[in-house]
């Protein structure tokens, strides 16, 4: 997606730790039209997969994953990383290590929202290590249900997330994926 990857050009800025900052369009302000068209283009690509529901975990994914739900005309699932009076009754539970974090957190989903006849899109910001889209699978496979796919904005193509979900059988659409970034610029896959 061209007009995605010349404003992670202009606008990303490389943190250590192979961290890449786009907090003015992505992770912090949202750029609300290029979220409408990341939205317009993940339909797009999955409009004929049959999809009943997008699932993502908060916070950063909704936004993403709402823009998604909106172009396909489906529900928006979140799972919860903390449990409050919000959440209740009987839920779907599994652990996540955090990539920005180093750390592991729970996430959570009410049963009643996930079920075995649900067909379920991934959508998330970032693919790095995998870890929270392999956590989705993990609930979505509790509830019986079927990952018809996981869409991202942005994938780290350096790290292993990409290969460990293909490698098992999940289609994974990337708007711009990077294979190479450090002080000489970013260098996109093609
Ligand atoms: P994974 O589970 O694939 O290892 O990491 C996914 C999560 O970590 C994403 O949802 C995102 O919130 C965060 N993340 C991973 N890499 C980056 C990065 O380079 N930049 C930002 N802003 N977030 C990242």
């Amino acid at each position: 997606m061209l007009q995605l990857k010349e404003k992670i050009l202009e606008e990303g800025k490389i943190l250590s730790g192979q961290v890449l900052k786009v907090s003015s369009f992505l992770n912090h302000q949202i750029d609300s039209d290029l979220m409408m068209e990341i939205g317009r283009e993940i339909a797009k690509r999955f409009q004929d997969a049959g999809i009943t529901k997008i699932m993502t975990i908060e916070s950063s994914g909704i936004a993403v994953a709402l823009a998604a739900g909106a172009a396909l005309h489906k529900p928006v699932l979140f799972a919860k990383k903390h449990l409050s009076s919000n959440v209740s009754g009987i839920l779907y539970q599994t652990l996540v290590h955090s990539f920005t974090h180093g750390t592991d957190y729970t996430i959570v989903v009410e049963r009643e929202y996930l079920s075995a006849d649900d067909r379920i899109l991934i959508v998330d910001d970032f693919l790095a290590n995998g870890k929270a889209p392999e956590g989705l699978l993990d609930l979505i496979a509790q509830a019986g249900a079927e990952a018809a796919g996981a869409a991202f904005v942005i994938e780290k193509g350096f790290q292993e997330g990409g290969s460990r979900l293909r490698t098992r059988g999940l289609r994974v659409e990337s708007l711009a994926v990077i294979d190479k970034m450090d002080q000489d610029g970013i260098l996109f896959r093609d």
